[in-house]
């Protein structure tokens, strides 16, 4: 299925000579072993090809469907024009994910996921909902507290869908949880859960169901779903509809198994806009060896966080490896456990927050910390800038730490 859908993916963009254009050599692209000679797309790539500028990779959803916008890299965002029938598939792509990841179909299901802003999770959710022939809440981010957990206890639901900070926000709160007695399964989107609010969540409800509701991003749709024998950011991929590759950033070239790579991602399809090889931004390890306890034979992967997102701080540009590679030094091994925030004052000037993890093991001093970053490669400049002020590092909650208006937790804010 996935060699028919490669070619019909092929076919449609050599047919329209605006798409060929930007992959020479399509045309001779006749299986996944031809299409790992085409060169990578970059985000920025992409985002000088958006709609409605340029409509060059649409091919047929111009005038109809639906259009999603994500957030760029270098400020501009990506806008992606996906036709219905695309939008059809996505849905029933989700609803097989959910399917594999839960024993019992949901029955009532609460959708906190963000609505509007050209955001494609909510309305993902409500149709994979119908689709599953559960009844659904559209409950949005919006609501007070109180009235979500109103409408919890007052109409039995078993299942919310929202952000992994939604999730560990709602159940970390002991007043909340008499409410929630008739949750059974919480499914996350968005990003990983992470080992801080999963433990959070496990404490509050003995028994719920965290799963992930679908590996997805507002380019390609659905890439990948959770069988009961897969934890956190690991995924079985939808392997008819999705040509996945895990790659090595430098060379491109696919890595060996149980390695980390750089996820890319080829949507097999004839309609709305198709992108080949894309570097969708994540970081995973493939699987290739041995077979899933589920059975399946479909590929899996392991998310295990964003491609290094960099800042720029007056001229010095500083990634999160460069920050991860400093903080190892006294024991802070995972970026979900940090947040890097930029305070601007109005004088131009600006303070350093770093945030780390109540629950880490270690507490390093403020002093230690910032010792340690200053010796960090390129970092040092950072705090050697006139503009700079002072550093602050505090252990809090992660559900403290900032949110975009999607629920996503980013490793560097700007504030
Ligand atoms: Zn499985």
């Amino acid at each position: 299925m996935r060699s028919h859908n490669l070619l019909a993916t092929v076919d449609a963009i050599v047919k329209r000579p605006a798409a060929a254009a930007r992959w020479p050599g399509i045309e001779d692209v006749r299986t996944a072993d031809d299409l790992r000679k085409l060169p990578l797309m970059s985000p920025d790539a992409l985002e000088d090809l958006c709609p409605p500028a340029v409509t060059d990779l649409a091919l047929d959803s111009v005038d109809s469907g639906m259009v999603l916008r994500s957030s760029g890299t270098s400020g501009k965002r990506k806008v992606l024009y996906h036709s219905w029938e695309f939008d059809t598939r996505v849905t029933h792509l989700g609803a097989r994910g959910v399917r594999a990841a839960l024993t019992t179909a949901p029955r009532r299901v609460g959708n906190c996921l963000y609505p509007g802003e050209l955001n494609g999770a909510f309305s993902f959710a409500q149709d994979l909902t119908r689709r599953l022939g559960a009844q659904t809440y559209p409950l949005g981010t919006s609501m007070r507290t109180e009235e979500l957990l109103e409408v919890v206890r007052e109409h039995r639901i078993d299942t919310l869908i929202g952000s992994p900070a939604m999730g560990a926000d709602l159940l970390s709160d002991p007043a909340n949880l008499a409410s929630l007695a008739s949750l059974r399964t919480y499914l996350y989107i968005g990003e990983n859960l992470g080992a801080a609010r999963a433990a959070v969540m496990a404490v509050a409800i003995p028994g719920l169901r965290v799963r992930s509701l679908s590996y997805s991003t507002s380019e390609t749709g659905p890439i990948g779903y959770q069988c009961p024998f897969q934890g956190d950011g690991t995924h079985h991929v939808h392997d008819d509809a999705m040509y996945v590759e895990v790659v090595d950033p430098e060379t491109g070239a696919e890595v060996a198994d149980g390695e980390e790579g750089e996820v890319i991602t080829t949507t097999l399809t004839d309609t709305g806009m198709p992108l080949v090889r894309f570097r969708i931004g994540d970081r995973a390890i493939r699987h290739t060896g041995g077979g899933c306890a589920c059975g399946s034979h479909a590929s899996r992967i392991t998310l295990t966080g964003r491609v290094p997102r960099s800042l720029n701080v007056d001229g010095a540009t500083i990634s999160q490896d460069l920050v991860m590679a400093q903080l190892r030094g006294v024991g802070v091994a995972d970026p979900v456990d940090c947040q890097f925030q930029v305070r601007r004052a109005p004088d131009r000037g600006f303070d350093v927050l770093l945030l780390l993890s109540d629950r880490l093991a270690v507490r390093p001093t403020g002093d230690e910390v910032l010792r340690r970053l200053r010796e960090g490669y390129h970092l040092g400049r950072v705090f050697a800038m006139p503009g700079f002020r002072g550093f602050t590092l505090r252990c809090v909650p992660t559900t403290d730490f900032v949110r975009n208006t999607r629920g996503k937790t980013p490793f560097f804010v700007e504030l």
